[in-house]
């Protein structure tokens, strides 16, 4: 009975978690190697000035090509890269080539890079992400990097020194989900932030009392501090011209563009540029 009990109890639960584990130990291994094999390639997603008609520059998001799988999310892969050491060289990967690619942007555009809080281990992030900047020739005021608040978490002195480091070369600091960790509000006094992303499930419901108070209380310290807003993940109209009713000129979803190939950020700036241009011409042959 102990066995056919066991058999029955295991049975529908077992395959399912040996899969997920099987999966989890392939992509570690896969990882491995997805760097020299030229797996990895970034997107890039605009950001916009909704009342200014202008794009400021873009973000650059890791896509990784599996062979076999596909294309794996980074919300899947990093958090493994970083639990088994693969994320410092992915990290120096994608800032050389962000920084190398955006050269080819018309200036003064920026690239964002988003940093995960493993790097800050890393004792030499400060000298590498100032070589990268000598070597692709990027002017440090070009490069925005991406950090959340999970990175003041620990050594925090420590962490703060480098920041303070990446800010007196000229780099801006972005902190990124704003609003998604323990004590959002705190950090920002901490280090002078340059710009406060709000976290797109804050921008998804703003019908929701709680998560327009939110987005409110967030422009507002913002503004008070000095310190730029954008909000992440725009998909309608609607979202759009409530967060322009809040202040809140400067937004980033895919209501404005989804992620997108380098190959595509000419055309799009051009497009982007032909359409916000027309309204002025027109306005101009009223005159
Ligand atoms: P994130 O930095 O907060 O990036 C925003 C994510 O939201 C991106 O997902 C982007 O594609 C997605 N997004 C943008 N607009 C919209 C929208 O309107 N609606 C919705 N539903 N989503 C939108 P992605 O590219 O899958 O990246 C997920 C996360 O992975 C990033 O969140 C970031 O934390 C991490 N990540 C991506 N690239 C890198 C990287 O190069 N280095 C590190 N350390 N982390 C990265
Ligand atoms: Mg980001
Ligand atoms: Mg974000
Ligand atoms: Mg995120």
């Amino acid at each position: 009975a102990a066995k056919a009990l066991g058999r029955n109890s295991y049975s529908f639960f077992e395959p399912a978690m040996d899969e997920r584990l099987q999966s989890r130990r392939r992509t570690e291994t896969d990882l491995a190697s997805a760097l020299e094999d030229g797996e990895f390639e970034l997107f890039y997603q605009p950001f916009v000035n909704v009342i200014q008609q202008t794009i400021s520059g873009f973000e650059a998001l890791i896509r990784w090509r599996h062979p076999q799988r596909g294309q794996i999310s980074p919300a899947e892969f990093i958090p493994i890269a970083e639990e088994v050491g693969q994320i410092a060289p992915i990290g120096l990967w994608v800032l050389e080539t962000a920084c190398r690619q955006a050269m080819h942007w018309p200036s003064p555009l920026s690239v964002s890079v988003n940093l995960s809080p493993v790097q800050f281990r890393e004792a030499t992030l400060f000298a590498d992400v100032r070589r990268i900047l000598k070597e692709t020739g990027l002017p440090p005021g070009r490069l925005q990097l991406e950090i959340t608040e999970s990175v003041l978490l620990h050594d925090t002195e420590s962490v703060l020194a480098v920041l303070r480091g990446f800010r007196k070369l000229g780099i801006r600091i972005s902190m990124d989900d704003f609003g998604t960790g323990y004590s959002s509000l705190g950090y920002l006094s901490r280090f002078p932030f340059d710009k406060v992303k709000i976290d797109q499930s804050f921008v998804r419901d703003l019908a929701k009392r709680e998560n327009l108070a939110v987005v409110r209380a967030v422009i507002g310290l913002s503004k008070a501090m000095g310190i730029g807003v954008i909000a992440e993940g725009v998909e309608t109209a609607e979202q759009r011209d409530l967060l322009l009713a809040e202040s809140c000129d400067e937004m980033q979803g895919y209501y404005f563009s989804k992620p997108r190939p380098v190959t595509e950020v000419a055309a799009f700036l051009e497009a982007f540029n032909a359409a916000a241009d027309m309204p002025r011409r027109r306005a101009a042959a009223d005159l």
